[in-house]
């Protein structure tokens, strides 16, 4: 197969929306925004070896190519509307890419999304996925929102994604049910658009937690010129977890895990059930973790009281 028959038969395939004015097929593409929306972009690279092994299957990798990318928009509380795909890929096959295309569509379609178009070129495996999305005009859940006395929330459960991955590592050795549960978040994570647009009324300040919890809060703290307390046994993860892990243990893959794609916000205190509200509309558990205050650093604390000290600090490409 060549580029061009790759590009025409596998991604010109699907149906656009009326705002791309030009999609794929020319030298760019055209989108006319809506009027009273701002646009919102951002986008995220997938390396073999680095972010997926290079057994992972084309389902698995196409959802989370995209997936990530989405929920960037969601934790800005934007819709996505819009993706561009650069591949590097190592050969062009007919079933390897029609697995993918198709997952990858699929996930797409799900939330809306157009592909408008991308790049392809032969080389190791490696994604980039440019995402644009919308958000009422004015508005975004920012990094630099969050306000002293908010509460701090997490969606789902947290920490799962590290512990498959140290399961795979040989770190840890999970019972089969328990490393099934975990894979399935670490290899399709569930990107939360419809509580980042439910948040967006309300809420002050949020990001998906891509590189752990404790980095990424530490990145709204820092926005924001505030600090934080978390009750790190309030932080909401597979139950089955807490039975077989050392909690020392545990409490990295919670803290300086990442890759669960959930979200991590702040909101008022008087939007408690507002935001359990929200929750709830889009079928996702929400749970309270800790406050934002004035002491300019996390704090993070077990359920005596005492301050924890973790043996990680989140993922650092340089680190
Ligand atoms: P150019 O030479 O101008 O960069 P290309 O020949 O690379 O154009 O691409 C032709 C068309 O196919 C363009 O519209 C481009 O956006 C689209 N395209 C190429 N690769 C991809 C891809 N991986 N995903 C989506 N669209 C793609
Ligand atoms: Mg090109």
């Amino acid at each position: 197969m060549k580029e061009f028959d790759f590009i025409k038969n596998y991604l010109f395939t699907q149906p656009t929306d009326s705002d791309v004015l030009l999609g794929i097929g020319d030298d760019a593409a055209i989108i006319r925004p809506r009027p009273g929306w701002d646009l919102c972009f951002s986008s995220d690279m997938l390396l073999k070896d680095r972010h997926f092994f290079g057994d992972v299957c084309p389902e698995d990798l196409a959802h989370k190519v995209l997936a990530v990318n989405i929920s960037d928009m969601a934790a800005m509380g934007a819709t996505p509307r819009w993706v561009l795909l650069s591949a590097g890929l190592p050969q062009l096959d007919k079933n390897w890419l029609t697995a993918f295309c198709d997952s990858m569509f699929a996930l797409a379609k799900q939330f809306g999304i157009t592909l408008i178009g991308g790049d392809t070129t032969k080389g190791d495996l490696v994604f980039n996925v440019t995402i644009i999305g919308e958000l009422p005009s004015g508005k975004a859940l920012r990094r630099d929102a969050a306000r002293i006395g908010d509460d701090i929330w997490v969606s789902g459960r947290i920490g799962l994604a590290a512990a498959a991955l140290n399961h795979h590592w040989r770190k840890i050795q999970l019972p089969d049910e328990t490393f099934a549960l975990c894979e399935k978040i670490r290899l399709r994570p569930t990107p939360r658009v419809e509580l980042g647009k439910a948040l967006l009324s309300f809420a002050h300040a949020a990001q998906d937690i891509s590189d752990g919890l404790a980095q990424d809060m530490g990145h709204i703290l820092k926005a924001s010129g505030v600090g934080a307390e978390i009750h790190a046994d309030s932080v909401p993860t597979l139950p089955e977890l807490r039975k077989l892990l050392d909690p020392s243990l545990l409490y990295d893959y919670i803290f300086a895990g990442g890759d669960d794609y959930e979200l991590l916000f702040t909101a008022p205190q008087a939007c408690r059930h507002a935001v359990i509200e929200a929750g709830n509309a889009c079928g996702t558990t929400v749970t309270r973790i800790g406050k934002i205050n004035d002491s300019g650093r996390l704090n993070i604390l077990d359920s005596n009281g005492n301050t924890i000290t973790l043996t990680t600090l989140g993922f650092d490409h340089f680190g």
